[in-house]
């Protein structure tokens, strides 16, 4: 598919709070997009409304795929049961493969102050799907930054852009996941792997997919291609992700993702029983 990806379909974000009553806006894991393979859920979480997020996300286990979040603004504070502890800062990633079982709290490391950034839940293969848990925590530094000559700021966290490899490795999926910021008049064509699935979701401003405009708050489902043509007249910044789809049946039931049914069964009764 040597051509350009259009959009298939636009996804408006539904505001929708989670954890202990953290405020967010998801997009994929909803009624319009139940699930886009093999991307399971995407959470945006942006406000400088304490009351929003200050009650985080307590203990919770994740069995069978893999979270990731990147900080844009603010902080955040990962635990996990197996006594790994840290603090995700602004430009900050964490890829976490839960694999067969983590049980975890993310808590804003704040009281005030904006606190802003995404969740990815990306699967596993069900050959991957009981893998013993790894972290992928990516310093704000380490994610390399490149400004291009046509007014575009990349922060590339996995894959490939303008020539530069992101610092996420070793992901079934073979992931591409960018931020994008396009100053008024910019553009930037990233190269996707055609037969991936691939979206962007606009977080600031608005941003063209082709001759399309895409508003802030709103995902766009991308068609097959080799790349995405992207442009602001107005300026904008958004995510561009894509990954290999798994095409497997998902059995999923909160923050379990498995094959079956009967999976997903035996993880709840390994989490109740603190075999995880
Ligand atoms: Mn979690």
């Amino acid at each position: 598919m040597n051509s350009p990806r259009a959009i298939a379909k636009i996804i408006q974000s539904q505001v929708t709070s989670d954890g202990a009553g953290v405020k967010l806006r998801r997009s994929i894991g909803t009624q319009a997009c139940s699930e886009l393979d093999p991307f399971l859920l995407l959470d945006a979480f942006g406000t400088d409304n304490p009351d929003d997020y200050i009650a985080g996300f307590p203990s919770h286990p994740h069995r069978g795929f893999e979270t990731v979040t990147y900080m844009i603004a603010g902080q955040m504070r990962h635990k996990d049961n197996t006594g790994a502890e840290g603090v995700l800062g602004p430009g900050g990633v964490q890829w976490m493969t839960a694999g067969r079982g983590i049980v975890h709290s993310e808590m804003p490391e704040q009281e005030d102050g904006e606190l802003h950034g995404f969740q990815l839940w990306v699967n596993l293969p069900a050959a991957d799907k009981m893998c013993v848990p790894r972290y992928q925590n990516i310093e704000p530094a380490d994610v390399p930054e490149i400004m291009t000559d046509q007014g575009a700021r990349l922060r590339i966290i996995a894959g490939t852009a303008a020539g530069t490899d992101g610092p996420v490795t070793h992901i079934s999926v073979d992931p591409l996941y960018v931020d994008v910021a396009l100053t008024p008049g910019a553009t930037h064509v990233q190269a996707v792997e055609a037969g991936h699935t691939c979206f962007a979701y606009v977080f600031e401003g608005s941003a063209a997919i082709g001759d399309k405009t895409v508003d802030v708050h709103t995902l766009a489902v991308l068609t097959d291609g080799d790349r995405v043509e992207l442009s602001s007249d107005g300026g904008g910044r958004l995510i561009v992700v894509a990954g290999r789809p798994i095409e497997e049946p998902v059995a999923r039931y909160g923050p379990f993702v498995m094959n079956t049914r009967d999976e997903i069964h035996q993880a709840i009764r390994d989490y109740q029983t603190g075999n995880f």
